[in-house]
C-alpha cells in the first residue's frame, strides 16, 4: 500500500506523489484534519469551509478514477500510527510544504515517526521551491524556477487502485471548530471553480489586468482571483503557465500581431506576480523564522511595547475613521479577499499610522484572507513595516488612495452605508464636514461614523521618521537615502527578491 498524504495540494493533476504512488501499487489517498493546524491562531472557519469544498471536489475526482479520499481527524503521527497498526506500509508520499511553524513542527514529528517505523517518506518539491539550497546564487534559482514553471504538469492518473482502510478508521470525520465564522461573500472552493476562473481570465480578462489591479472597484473582476486555489494547491503555477503559453500560441492570435503583443505584455505582467509568489516561498523556505521575528534583527524593539489594543480593535472592526481603510476592512470581513493595493493600505495603516507591531495584524489578516499563504503573507508584513531590511517601509496615504482609486466614492459608499449620503467633497474626509453639512446629510461624525483615530499625515510622518532612524542605526539604509517626510523612499521593490 502507498499512502499519498494530501495537504495544501488538493488536486490530482500536476501531483507527482499521486502519480508515483499509482505507478507503484494500491493507493490510500489521505487527508488529515489536524488540531495543530486547525486550532492554530492563523486558521479560521472560512479556511475550513473553503477546504471542505476543495476536499469534496478532490474526492469526486479520485472516485472518477476508481480511488477515494480517506479523511481522518487527529495529529499526523497518531493517525499514521493508527493506519500502520492496521496495515503496515513502507512508503508515505506527499509534497514538500513551505508553510507556517505548525506545519514545520508537524513535519518534523512525522519524519521522526517514519524513522521509528522504517517508513520512507518521499516528498516531491512544489511551488518552484528548492529545499536546502539557500546558499545558491539567486540567478541560478530564477533560471530553475522558469524551467520548472514552463515544464509540463504531471498528468493525472487514469485509474487508481484503492487500498481501503478498515471501517473503524474511516468513520465520519469529527469536526474541529476553527475560529470565527464563514464569510457570506466567500469564493467557493473546488477544481471546477479554479479552472473556470483560469479559463475566463486567460481568455479575456487578462487584457485589462494590468490596468485593473489597483482600484478595488476594477480589481474585483479584473484580477485572476486564483489566490485561494493556489494557496490550497487546487491548481498549480505550472498549470497556469501552460494555459498562458497555449493562449499565446493559439492560432487565432497568429493573424493579429498587435493583439498578440498586447496579450504577451499583459501575460508578462501577470507572470511577474507568479514569480513574486515563488520568490516569497523560497524566502520562507530559507528563513522560516520570518513568521515570528523581524527579518532584520536591527529593527527589533522598534514597535514592541507600544501596542495599543484600542487602536487594534478599531482597525479590526473597520472603525478607524478613514473611509478607504474602513471600507476595505468591511469588504474583507464579507468576502475574505482584497486586491493587493487594499491589503497593503490596510496593513500599512495598522503598522505605520497606528504603530502596531506587525505580528497581531498579521494573525488577524491571516484568518480573514481565505487565500492565506504564510510565505507571501509574512514577507508582505515585514516589507510594509520596514523590518525586512531591504530599504524603506511601504506606506499608503489612505485619503490619496481613495481619491485616485475610487474618485466617485463608489467603493466607500458600497461598503460603508453610513456614509452614503455624505457629499462627494467630504466622502474621503468626513471629519472635515461642517456641522451644518453633517445635519443636512444626516451623518454625525463621532456617532454615525467614527472620528479619525489619528491624524494620518502626522502619524505617517512620525512612523517614517522612526523607521528611517532605526534603519540607519541598523545599517540597513545609508543616511543619503533617508528620504523626505511623507515621501516614499525608493529602494523597496518586490522584484528585488529575484
Ligand atoms: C499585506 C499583504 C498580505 C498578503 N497576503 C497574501 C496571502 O496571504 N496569500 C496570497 O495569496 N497573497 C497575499 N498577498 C498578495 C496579493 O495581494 C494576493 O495574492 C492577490 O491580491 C490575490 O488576488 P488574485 O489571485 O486575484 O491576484 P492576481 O493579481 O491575479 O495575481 C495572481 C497570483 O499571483 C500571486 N501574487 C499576486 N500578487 C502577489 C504579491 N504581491 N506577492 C506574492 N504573490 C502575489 C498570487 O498567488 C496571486 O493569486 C498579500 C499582499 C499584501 C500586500
Amino acid at each position: 500500500m502507498e499512502i499519498v498524504w494530501f495537504k495544501r495540494d488538493l488536486r490530482i493533476r500536476d501531483h507527482a506523489p499521486l502519480a508515483d504512488a499509482v505507478a507503484a501499487g494500491p493507493v490510500l489517498a489521505l487527508f488529515l484534519h489536524e488540531p495543530e493546524i486547525i486550532l492554530a491562531p492563523d486558521f479560521s472557519a472560512a479556511h475550513g469551509a473553503f477546504i471542505r469544498e476543495c476536499l469534496d471536489s478532490l474526492h469526486a475526482a479520485l472516485q472518477e478514477r476508481g480511488g477515494e479520499l480517506v479523511e481522518m481527524t487527529g495529529s499526523a503521527p497518531d493517525m499514521l500510527e493508527q493506519i500502520w497498526q492496521q496495515q503496515p506500509f513502507a512508503t508515505l508520499r506527499s509534497h514538500q510544504e513551505t508553510g507556517n511553524r505548525a506545519s514545520y513542527q508537524r513535519d518534523e514529528q512525522v519524519a521522526a515517526w517514519c524513522r521509528k517505523r522504517g517508513v520512507t517518506w518521499r516528498q516531491s518539491p512544489q511551488n518552484g521551491v528548492i529545499r536546502g539550497q539557500e546558499a545558491r546564487a539567486k540567478r541560478d534559482w530564477i533560471a530553475e524556477l522558469d524551467d520548472y514553471s514552463s515544464s509540463e504538469p504531471v498528468k493525472p492518473p487514469r485509474h487508481i487502485v484503492p487500498s481501503k482502510l478498515p471501517p473503524m478508521l474511516t468513520g465520519p470525520v469529527a469536526p474541529l471548530q476553527a475560529a470565527g465564522h464563514d464569510k457570506p461573500g466567500r469564493m467557493k472552493g473546488g477544481r471546477a471553480e479554479a479552472i473556470g476562473l483560469l479559463t475566463a481570465f486567460i481568455r479575456t480578462r487578462i487584457l485589462r489586468y494590468p490596468y485593473a489591479i489597483s482600484s478595488p472597484i476594477t480589481a474585483e473582476h479584473g484580477c485572476s482571483r486564483l489566490s485561494p486555489f493556489l494557496a490550497y494547491g487546487v491548481i498549480t503555477m505550472r498549470e497556469i503557465v501552460l494555459a498562458m503559453n497555449r493562449r499565446v500560441d493559439s492560432a487565432e492570435l497568429a493573424v493579429n500581431e498587435a493583439e498578440r503583443e498586447r496579450l504577451i505584455s499583459a501575460l508578462r505582467f501577470f507572470a511577474d506576480r507568479l514569480r513574486w509568489r515563488a520568490g516569497y516561498f523560497q524566502n520562507m523556505e530559507s528563513m522560516p523564522r520570518l513568521e515570528f521575528d523581524n527579518i532584520h534583527s536591527g529593527m527589533n524593539g522598534l514597535r514592541e511595547g507600544e501596542f495599543d489594543p484600542v487602536f487594534f480593535a478599531r482597525w479590526r472592526e473597520g472603525e478607524t475613521g478613514y473611509p478607504m481603510v474602513d471600507a476595505a476592512m468591511k469588504m474583507l470581513h464579507h468576502t475574505g479577499w482584497l486586491n493587493m493595493r487594499m491589503r497593503g493600505m490596510l496593513l500599512s495603516f495598522a503598522v505605520n499610522e497606528l504603530w502596531l507591531h506587525w505580528r497581531e495584524p498579521a494573525l488577524f489578516l491571516a484568518r480573514e484572507f481565505v487565500d492565506y499563504e504564510p510565505a507571501i503573507h509574512y514577507n508582505q508584513m515585514q516589507i510594509h513595516a520596514g523590518t525586512a531590511g531591504a530599504g524603506s517601509m511601504l506606506a499608503y496615504n489612505p485619503v490619496k488612495q481613495a481619491q485616485e482609486l475610487d474618485p466617485k466614492g463608489i467603493f466607500v459608499r458600497r461598503w460603508l452605508p453610513a456614509l452614503r449620503a455624505v457629499p462627494d467633497a467630504y466622502i474621503f474626509t468626513p471629519w472635515t464636514m461642517p456641522p451644518a453639512v453633517q445635519t443636512a446629510c444626516g451623518v454625525a461624525i463621532g456617532s454615525d461614523y467614527p472620528a479619525p483615530l489619528v491624524d494620518h499625515l502626522d502619524a505617517a510622518r512620525q512612523a517614517r521618521s522612526r523607521v528611517a532612524d532605526a534603519q540607519i542605526a541598523a545599517g540597513i539604509r545609508p543616511q543619503s537615502v533617508r528620504g523626505r517626510d511623507g515621501q516614499k523612499v525608493a529602494g523597496t521593490s518586490q522584484v528585488a527578491l529575484f
